[in-house]
């Protein structure tokens, strides 16, 4: 996708501060932090979102991803939340799927602040 931001930084065209990355996935800081810590887990493959014909087989790559970068993120004793918006309700701004990977502080037991 040519206009697509998170297919520039999987191809190294857009600069990001890397956390985990194998061939089928990266995973980045956000830019626009939401907690201590916030990283965004990224397959490499272009698909808009969750509905968008993502196989079992990349969602497993993104899960074990997820593992990696709470580790290397000192987030497995105390916890973290994944979020995965989709489409316009969700308020999803970039159409390529990511999974934000949000801890560091108690986030509260609300799912929606
Ligand atoms: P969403 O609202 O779920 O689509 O989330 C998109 C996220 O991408 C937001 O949290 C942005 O702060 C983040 N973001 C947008 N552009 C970049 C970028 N170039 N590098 C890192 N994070 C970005
Ligand atoms: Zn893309």
């Amino acid at each position: 996708m040519d206009d697509c931001i998170f297919c520039k930084i999987c191809a190294g065209e857009i600069p990001a501060t890397v956390v985990y990355e194998n061939d089928q996935v990266i995973a980045f800081e956000d830019l626009n932090p939401q907690a201590p810590v916030h990283v965004l887990v990224v397959p490499k493959e272009h698909h808009a979102n969750l509905l968008d014909d993502v196989s079992a087989a990349e969602l497993a790559e993104v899960v074990a991803a997820i593992g990696e970068v709470a580790r290397a993120k000192g987030l497995s004793d105390r916890g973290f939340r994944v979020i995965a918006n989709t489409g316009a309700d969700a308020g999803q701004t970039v159409e390529h799927l990511h999974f934000h990977v949000l801890g560091g502080e108690p986030l509260g037991e609300g799912l929606i602040p």
